[in-house]
């Protein structure tokens, strides 16, 4: 526990402000000079800093940066929050928009690439900016929330699409929305008679736990099918304040599950990853997605060969329970969705029989149908 945010704040870790999330919120570590008090930094390091929040910028809950350790740069919290100089190099295969998500966008802020499902993006801020992240061209620098018009031509376009049964309701995060915008957006998709399920993609349980309050899920609630998808990428996320809003979301009847995005010296490892994903079903998370880190720019600091993800899912295939294996996938550049990337367990399979290897590597075959 860092305690230097304490007294950055001035604040004792009892105080009924710590648990407000609008404080949390409001005071997010935003520049340098703030960000030193809490964590070392040489004045080489501060200079750095600041050049990378030219293109990408920074926010900290204090409730996050509590769980980084001052001292090590290395720190898996800390490097997902903390930005690095190897951010401003831009690789000639890294992209602003990788998955070419405006080639599928019908509408603004609507990105409809499957048949039967759109990602609906409905704000541009975030608890906290992920290093990595993937749609740093929506949330990087303007600090800008979508018009009434855009989110009114966005929900249109979902009205007029019989074929989108699943909405996915993403950003930019929208738990950081307030709970009468974001009810407002949840009655409105309600309201489409197709719309069969309602999904909501966020990171507050990780960095702003305190956003869950019964208010919120009591509001949740009135929406159902409604899902969860939360992002927890390290066990040291998964403390004892983020496991009970967890167990709040799934008391509140949300199936919650876990999407993670594979980071190099992060989480990149069968242990760590075995660690993160027990601790995970534990507390009643079902981890579904693993990502291979995405070609945004400045990434590649944090980019694994793709070995190094379908390694760890073969450590884990067989050893620990199948609902606490992620799918990892690839999703692909240019926009062709996500493609699974199994470790592969056919050696064979013709008209009578099929070659198949165990996780232990042992080998089996087993007779076709007739
Ligand atoms: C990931 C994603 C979805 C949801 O895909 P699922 O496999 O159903 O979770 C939908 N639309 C877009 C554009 C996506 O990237
Ligand atoms: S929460 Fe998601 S959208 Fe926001 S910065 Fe992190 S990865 Fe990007």
């Amino acid at each position: 526990m860092n305690d230097r945010v304490f007294s950055l704040f001035n604040i004792a870790p009892t105080s009924p402000k710590w648990e407000d999330w609008k404080w949390q919120y409001a005071h997010r570590i935003r520049d340098v000079s703030e960000l030193a008090r809490v964590i070392t930094l040489s004045p080489a390091e501060q200079s750095q800093i600041a050049q990378c929040l030219g293109s990408f910028r920074m926010a900290i809950t204090p409730y996050f940066a509590t769980l980084m350790d001052p001292d090590d740069p290395n720190d898996p919290l800390r490097r997902q929050a903390v930005p690095s100089i190897r951010e401003t190099e831009v690789q000639p295969w890294e992209m602003s928009d990788p998955l070419n998500e405006e080639g599928d966008s019908p509408v603004e802020n609507i990105v409809h690439r499957y048949p039967d499902r759109a990602l609906f993006l409905v704000t541009r801020h975030c608890a906290m900016y992920c290093r990595y992240c993937i749609r740093k061209r929506h949330v990087g620098e303007e600090d800008y929330a979508i018009s009434a018009d855009a989110r009114d031509q966005a929900i249109d376009y979902i009205a007029r699409t019989p074929a989108i049964r699943d909405v996915l309701v993403s950003g930019g995060d929208p738990l950081t929305l307030p709970d009468k915008d974001l009810e407002e957006i949840l009655a409105r998709l309600r309201a489409i008679e197709h719309v069969e399920v309602i999904r909501i993609g966020t990171r507050v349980p990780s960095v702003l736990p305190m956003r869950i309050t019964p208010e919120l899920l009591s509001m949740l609630r009135k929406y159902h099918p409604l899902w969860i998808n939360a992002q927890f990428n390290h066990p040291a996320e998964l403390t004892e304040r983020a496991c009970q809003a967890c167990t709040d979301i799934v008391d509140a009847g949300i199936p919650l599950g876990n999407q993670s995005v594979l980071l190099k010296g992060i989480n990149d490892n069968a242990e760590t990853m075995r660690e993160l994903l027990l601790k995970l079903v534990k507390t009643r998370v079902r981890p579904y997605y693993l990502y291979q880190c995405d070609l945004c720019e400045g990434s590649n600091h944090f980019r694994t060969r793709v070995e190094v993800g379908t390694e760890i899912i073969k450590d884990l295939t067989g050893n620990i329970s199948g609902y606490a294996i992620p799918r990892f996938v690839i999703d692909a550049p240019g926009g062709g969705g996500k493609v699974p990337v199994d470790p592969n367990y056919l050696i064979s399979i013709d008209d009578e029989l099929v070659e198949m290897v165990n996780y232990q590597g042992r080998r089996f075959t087993y007779p076709q149908s007739e």
